[in-house]
């Protein structure tokens, strides 16, 4: 029988994200430098085989439910659909976030591996712009990857895009309406410090506020009422579909937040913004048993602190980018 996940504050946690690679074929200003990152060495990460062992002791163990693999990007690892075979097995509720860049390739391998959900990351329509900001010129690979994960029956495909001011805040309501026509949820992600090249402000945040109010002025809307997702999601007056905003800064949704994560070389963290981390590779590897792991992890979920601060002064910027954490 499982034990919850629950942390000081009384939150249970039921989401896990787990980044497969730190590495990545795009590098996107808000996430990676433009030189890159040093990339971890293969034997570094954890194999299928660890990543399995902790996913299915998270789900006996603590009633993890939902799992989320990210990146850098996870694609560019091979035999994804290996893994995505192993995790689907345990029954949990599966989903992938992705640049989307080779989903032509490769959605339907997923879909019949067991994968069902899919985010996938797109900040510009708009081809030179789209170049700019990801250092690679795919736009269409992308826009053929969303057609791709539609055709292959992942169900719901959503379009994440990071609103940063003066340089795509512009698209607001292009987004809007590229949702609208392609039967997909945009969910508009606002700009977090987790930068690689630490150029982050405040005010390069487009708030929930005017992202709503754009789309309102557009495409009148019907709000929804609120789940436990961390996304606040409208729907279009005229039945053509929805849409979601993820005010991580300016409304963070951190008391109700159910997430932990797990690195690409096996690091456990208790929140995005974390400053330390367990070692559970180390753990794996000098042949720990479960209840030696499961300790650590319980123990690392009840020091959670009740939120990320990033609006305060005595908010601490965590060490890694978004890349190397997982989205
Ligand atoms: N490579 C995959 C992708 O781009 O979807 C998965 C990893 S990426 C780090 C996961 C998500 O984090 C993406 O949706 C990306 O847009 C988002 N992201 C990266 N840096 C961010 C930042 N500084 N603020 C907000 N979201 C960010
Ligand atoms: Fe790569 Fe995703 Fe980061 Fe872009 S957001 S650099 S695709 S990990």
């Amino acid at each position: 029988m499982s034990v919850p996940l629950i942390d000081g504050f009384g939150r249970v946690h039921r989401d896990l994200r787990i980044s497969v690679t730190d590495r990545c074929n795009f590098r996107c200003s808000y996430c990676m430098p433009a030189d890159g990152l040093d990339w971890l060495p293969r034997e570094d990460l954890l194999s299928f085989e660890e990543i399995e062992r902790i996913a299915s002791l998270m789900v006996r163990r603590f009633g993890i439910d939902s799992i989320r693999l990210t990146g850098g990007e996870p694609t560019v690892r091979a035999n994804l659909p290996v893994l995505v075979g192993k995790l689907a097995a345990l029954g949990v509720d599966l989903a992938l976030t992705t640049n989307g860049a080779t989903l032509g390739l490769l959605a339907d391998k997923l879909f019949a591996a067991g994968l069902r959900r899919i985010n996938i990351s797109l900040d510009s329509l708009r081809p030179d712009r789209f170049r700019d900001l990801t250092r690679r010129d795919d736009l269409h690979r992308v826009l053929d990857g969303i057609d791709a994960a539609v055709a292959a029956g992942l169900d719901p495909v959503k379009v994440n895009a990071v609103m940063m001011r003066g340089v795509n805040h512009d698209e607001i309501v292009d987004f809007a309406r590229f949702g609208r026509d392609k039967g997909v949820e945009v969910r508009f992600i606002e700009f977090m410090p987790l930068d690689a090249d630490q150029s982050w402000s405040s005010d390069k945040v487009v708030p929930l506020d005017e992202i709503v109010s754009t789309v309102a002025a557009a495409f009148p809307l019907v709000p929804v009422e609120r789940s436990h997702s961390p996304a606040a999601v409208w729907q279009y007056a005229d039945g053509r579909g929805s849409f979601g905003v993820i005010a991580s800064v300016t409304e963070a949704f951190c008391g109700s937040c159910d997430r932990v994560r797990l690195t690409a070389e096996g690091m456990f963290r208790n929140c995005l913004f974390a400053v330390q981390e367990h070692d559970l590779r180390g753990l794996l590897r000098s042949g720990a048993g479960d209840d030696e792991i499961a300790s650590v992890v319980a123990a690392a979920v009840m020091d959670k602190w009740a939120g990320h601060a990033i609006n305060q002064v005595h908010f601490i910027r965590p060490r890694r980018s978004m890349s190397q954490i997982g989205g």
